[in-house]
């Protein structure tokens, strides 16, 4: 009998060790698999960040986070896409890549390039970069020579945040178009490419903003709202996930990655 006991403690033991690498593996698995609606196709991940740095404010991701973060992406079965190619794949049937995920930086913060720039290179990873033009080397922001050597690499794609990050929905129409051409503008004449995107300044649009936004020229624009995308978003209102700094910033990084689905159907507007 207390054979038998102990040989149930031992069994007992040695499923309570093996727990941990049973749980991790389902949840390896379970983020590699493709995630596929019937109807409107794969689900893309757009990730927002603003800062890399260490000062530990929730808009700040400290740079060992950040490539904690890069190298699950890589490490898991994720596969990096520019705005480009989202574009095509939206109005082209262009074929992306299994798990796409665009990564975004919002106002073109100085760590992008110091902090974040070797992370991206390090790993291989494409992001994305929206400059608020009129802030452009002045401190703790981008310069050109900065943007244009990411740029340049292949990896980073440099679009627009506007000219002075004024909250849209608070200007007249004249202002907007301003702020919309003159940042595009800018943009293109001192890199030498087209800017296809808009990041709304503070997350604010409205169908009319939206409106304008394409008679300026742009492609698409993305808000700060909650979700994820696929064939059926409106281009002028793509979702994206915040990744903030929290108390255990990589497990609310996988969180996010993991509960975008399940979000995305709850109060999800489409027009
Ligand atoms: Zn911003």
């Amino acid at each position: 009998m207390t054979r038998f006991l102990s040989r149930r403690k031992i069994a007992l033991l040695l499923f309570l060790l093996l727990l941990p690498a049973i749980c991790f593996f389902s949840l390896k698995r379970s983020t590699a698999a493709e995630n596929v609606d019937s109807v409107n196709g794969p689900k893309i991940i757009v990730l927002n960040y603003h800062k890399i740095d260490n000062m530990n404010i929730s808009l700040s991701v400290t740079p060992s986070d950040f490539e904690q973060q890069m190298a699950y992406l890589v490490q898991n079965g994720f596969h990096t896409i520019t705005p480009h190619e989202l574009y095509m794949a939206f109005t082209d049937g262009a074929t992306l890549p299994t798990n796409p995920v665009l990564i975004t930086f919002d106002d073109g913060y100085a760590d992008n390039y110091t902090k974040a720039y070797p992370i991206l290179k390090k790993y291989g990873v494409k992001a994305t970069i929206f400059v608020i033009t009129g802030l452009m080397g002045k401190p703790g922001y981008l310069t050109w020579g900065q943007a244009a050597e990411m740029e340049a690499s292949g990896l980073v794609t440099i679009e627009s945040h506007t000219v002075t990050h004024g909250s849209l929905t608070g200007l007249t129409d004249e202002q907007v178009r301003y702020e919309l051409t003159e940042a595009k503008h800018d943009i293109e004449q001192r890199l030498g490419k087209e800017v296809e995107f808009l990041a709304y300044p503070t997350g604010a649009y409205n169908l009319h903003i939206a409106r304008l936004v394409k008679e300026a020229g742009y492609k698409g624009a993305f808000t700060v709202r909650y979700g994820n995308m696929d064939r059926a978003t409106n281009l002028y209102a793509i979702e994206r996930v915040p990744i903030f700094h929290t108390s255990d910033t990589f497990a609310s990084f996988l969180e996010r990655l993991k509960f975008v689905p399940l979000f995305s159907h709850i109060g999800w507007v489409k027009n």
